[in-house]
């Protein structure tokens, strides 16, 4: 069996300096309920794991000018009990509170959903529709990420060596506007998204889709029958989904557009719309 190195990092800067050490061979450890599970499988052996639990900035949530920003490590649970936040993004929460169980969300954080980048990870949807923005620091400083650029496919992102995922960014809700977001799963907990729709889409491509015409159909209209019809449309149209057992290509397809035109009347009803 092979040697691995454990190191608890205190600060951003020094989180970065392990992973550069490591050349490749390390991996960050936020709730572990990704990794600890790969690693038991075999699916990842890490050099060194370097545990960011101990950063301030990457377990808080910092409000400031009706924006927030949450510390990628930061898990569920402490998203879901903090009102304001709850209040402004009803739909992210919602997200992040359907991963796993309460023992799970009690670990998981939204940073290492991201991170982990599976088709199904139920917060990245919401994070997309939100318009949320990744802070990444790294050997060379600091970067800005739209978060619909960060995942490059299943389990790949756009993490360079050495870069580390510090907090993601939700920007100041404008006024009357909400966010919801739903999946399908065939268990009622404790399994992974079918389908899964913030007004964005998840698991029904290798990577999350942003749906300009999704936005188009409806924007400007009071998301009468004919906008909810042509919202789903171009949900479904936008779809390349997988084959498998928790769903065939085309009843993905079908609940995509399902799930977008529920999501957009929880949202809407969440702004005080009718
Ligand atoms: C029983 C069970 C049920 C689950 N149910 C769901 C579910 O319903 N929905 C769902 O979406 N997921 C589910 N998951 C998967 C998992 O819980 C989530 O993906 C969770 O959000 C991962 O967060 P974490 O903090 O535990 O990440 P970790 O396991 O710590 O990390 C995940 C990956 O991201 C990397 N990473 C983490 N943080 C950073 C960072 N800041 N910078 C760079 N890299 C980083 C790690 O190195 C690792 O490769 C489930 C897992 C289990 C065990």
């Amino acid at each position: 069996m092979s040697e691995i190195q454990y190191q608890s990092a205190k600060t951003v800067k020094e989180a970065v300096k392990y992973m550069q050490a490591a050349k490749g061979k390390g991996y960050i450890l936020a709730g572990g309920t990704d990794l600890l599970v790969q690693m038991t499988s075999g699916a990842r052996t890490p050099g060194v794991i370097v545990d960011v639990k101990k950063i301030p900035e990457m377990v808080s949530v910092v409000e400031k000018n009706g924006s927030f920003t949450i510390g990628a490590a930061t898990p569920a649970a402490v998203l879901g009990e903090n009102k304001k936040l709850r209040k402004a993004w009803p739909g992210v929460i919602e997200a992040c509170n359907l991963i796993g169980s309460t023992q799970v969300q009690g670990r998981a954080s939204a940073g290492g959903n991201l991170c982990n980048a599976s088709p199904a990870a139920d917060s990245v949807p919401a994070l997309v529709a939100a318009g949320c923005i990744v802070n990444v620091a790294g050997p060379t400083g600091k970067r800005k990420v739209p978060v619909e650029e960060f995942c490059t496919g299943p389990g790949r992102t756009s993490l360079k060596p050495g870069e580390i995922v510090v907090s993601l960014t939700l920007p100041k809700r404008p006024k009357n506007s909400s966010d919801a977001y739903l999946r399908l799963i065939p268990r009622t907990e404790m399994d992974i998204a079918v389908v899964g729709v913030g007004v964005s889409l998840g698991a029904v491509a290798p990577t999350v889709l942003l749906v300009p015409a999704a936005a188009k159909a409806i924007i400007g209209t009071k998301l009468d029958k004919a906008a909810l019809d042509n919202l789903a449309a171009a949900c479904s149209a936008a779809c390349k989904p997988i084959d498998d057992k928790r769903g065939t290509k085309d009843y993905r397809i079908k609940v995509a557009g399902v799930l977008a035109k529920r999501a957009a009347k929880i949202a809407q009803q969440r702004a005080g719309g009718k």
